[in-house]
């Protein structure tokens, strides 16, 4: 028997749905996205206990304090894990091949206690890397103000 066999059939009806998705990035991240287009990388720090947070947040993990204080950190930092991509999600939602794997790099900004995903620019990549941030203050939309990171000089 074919598994579908003698069930009953639920009609379906196709409608047209391709929306585009806009939303609040919040007050921090607004920050933070304004900081890269004058070419700066600011990083958010908890004042009770010192945490700086980078990519920025509200609210300290550690200790729930407002981490309200702002500081400008150095585009240099080091490489603490990374994976390769060989897929990419395409604009209907579906993922399509690239054209060779894509490093995707977690990096600790020099002076912050968290790390930040982005892509690597460039061949090699390594655990205790250093690098440095690519930014891209043109940037249409602000999820590519950060284009990357590629290998410190
Ligand atoms: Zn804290």
């Amino acid at each position: 028997m074919a598994p579908n066999e003698g069930q009953s059939r639920v009609p379906r009806a196709s409608i047209p749905f391709n929306p585009v998705f806009g939303w609040s990035v919040g007050n921090w991240m607004e920050q933070f996205f304004d900081g890269m287009k004058e070419g700066k990388i600011l990083a958010s720090r908890c004042p009770a206990c010192g945490r700086v947070y980078l990519p920025p947040r509200m609210i300290c993990e550690r200790c729930f304090a407002k981490a309200e204080e702002w500081v400008e950190l150095p585009e240099t930092g080091t490489v603490e894990t990374f994976t390769e991509a060989h897929v990419k999600l395409a604009p209907n939602g579906t993922f399509e091949d690239i054209d060779g794997p894509e490093i995707i790099a977690m990096v600790k900004h020099d002076g912050a206690d968290t790390c930040i995903a982005a892509r690597l620019e460039g061949g090699g990549v390594s655990v205790g890397m250093r690098v440095k941030a690519v930014l891209d203050p043109s940037a249409e939309n602000v999820l590519d103000l950060l284009a990357g990171y590629r290998a410190a000089e």
